[in-house]
């Protein structure tokens, strides 16, 4: 079952390893920073904020994880989703450079805080961008040299079609993969409980069930919930596709929500894993409504894609799926889909991170 205030029916829900709730804001704080949204935005920043010396209080709306952070395929991927080279007239050189670093960074970041903090959430290294027309196939070799050229840290390979069905994908429908050593898969809502927990070993406040209502600008801004109010000297809004516009107008604008739809099939036998995705790597492909999958620890097949715009999911997810996996997958056949779900993400609208 979907509820509005609670985890989605995700397979991510469902293996959870942490239970804990948070209270409900139901006082008046004064802290430093009140960050508004428990997903990995609003978490890391705490983190970072806190680590800095900042009091910081977090303030979601149902439970840390429930948006996109604790939906979504699971996929750790350097750069921010999107080729950056084209920006290159509105950010310069510089800026496009900064961009691409942080983008190696940001992974480097995550890896890091999973290891010194001993996050169990599945974490596996091994990622491929897979071509599915020729344009895509000269693509990957641009990335190739894009990431060469800022000496990105990881093992690189390009293969051609006959090497990806032996190393990636047991599938005829692509034409190339660039194979990138340091991405990777994990378990997103684990690593996100994970990260809260060291927040709050941090001192962070974090409140569930804690909407935020009202924003009072001034000197020292205010926020208010149902039952709550905290005064601050900063707010941080990590809402994302999630945002209610009416809350901030100018960032509202700026934000257009998506959809996008996973399912996780049953456990399948260990030797079909091996035989549709050898090496256990996960992929996306580079079309703009992309598939990307992978397998779980468990040995389902995780296999998210389609994109909405218009805020309704599909009746039925794992339906408008199926034949995109039979496209890559026509071995597969019929398998039983033990969990569907969808989520929103927020695309910036100039494409730029914010
Ligand atoms: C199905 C799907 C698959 C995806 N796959 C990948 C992938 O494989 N790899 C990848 O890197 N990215 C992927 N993404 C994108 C990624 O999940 C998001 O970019 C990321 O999780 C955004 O994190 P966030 O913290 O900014 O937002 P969210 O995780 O969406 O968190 C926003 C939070 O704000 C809360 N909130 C909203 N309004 C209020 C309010 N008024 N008061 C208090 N709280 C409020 C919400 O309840 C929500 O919990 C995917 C997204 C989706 C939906």
């Amino acid at each position: 079952m979907n509820s509005p205030t609670e985890h989605t029916s995700s397979w991510y829900a469902a293996t959870r390893n942490i239970q804990r709730t948070w209270p409900e804001l139901q006082e008046q704080l004064d802290v430093d920073i009140c960050i508004v949204g428990a997903g990995f935005t609003g978490v890391n920043s705490a983190i970072e904020l806190a680590q800095r010396g900042f009091s910081v209080a977090l303030l979601e709306a149902r439970r840390v994880g429930w948006g996109a952070s604790g939906r979504n395929g699971g996929e750790l991927i350097r750069g921010i989703g999107h080729d950056l080279d084209q920006f290159r007239n509105t950010l310069g050189d510089t800026g496009v450079l900064a961009l691409k670093k942080m983008g190696t960074e940001a992974l480097e970041i995550v890896k890091q805080r999973i290891q010194e903090h001993q996050i169990d959430c599945d974490l596996v290294l091994g990622y491929a961008d897979l071509g599915t027309n020729a344009k895509h196939r000269k693509e990957l070799d641009d990335e190739l040299a894009s990431l060469q050229a800022i000496d990105y840290p990881h093992r690189l390979t390009i293969l051609e079609p006959a090497e990806l069905k032996q190393q990636v994908v047991n599938s005829d429908f692509y034409t190339g993969a660039l194979v990138d050593e340091g991405s990777g898969h994990l378990h997103p809502l684990n690593l996100l409980l994970g990260e809260a927990q060291v927040a709050e070993h941090l001192g962070v406040k974090i409140f569930e069930h804690s909407a935020v209502v009202e924003l009072i600008k001034g000197d020292r801004p205010k926020v208010k919930t149902a039952k709550g109010l905290i005064s601050c000297s900063k707010v941080i809004l990590g809402c994302n596709g999630y945002l209610n516009p009416d809350l901030e107008p100018w960032l509202g604008g700026k934000v257009l929500p998506a959809g996008s739809y996973v399912i996780a099939t049953e456990p399948l036998p260990h030797a079909l894993c091996e035989t549709l995705m050898p090496g256990r790597k996960a992929v996306a492909d580079m079309r703009t409504a992309l598939d990307y999958y992978r397998i779980s620890r468990d040995n389902r097949l995780i296999f998210g894609g389609l994109c909405t715009y218009t805020g309704k999911d599909p009746k039925n997810i794992a339906a408008a799926l199926a034949p995109n996996i039979a496209k890559v997958f026509p071995q597969l056949g019929k398998v039983k889909i033990d969990y569907q779900w969808g989520g929103m993400l927020g695309i910036g609208a100039n494409r730029l991170p914010r």
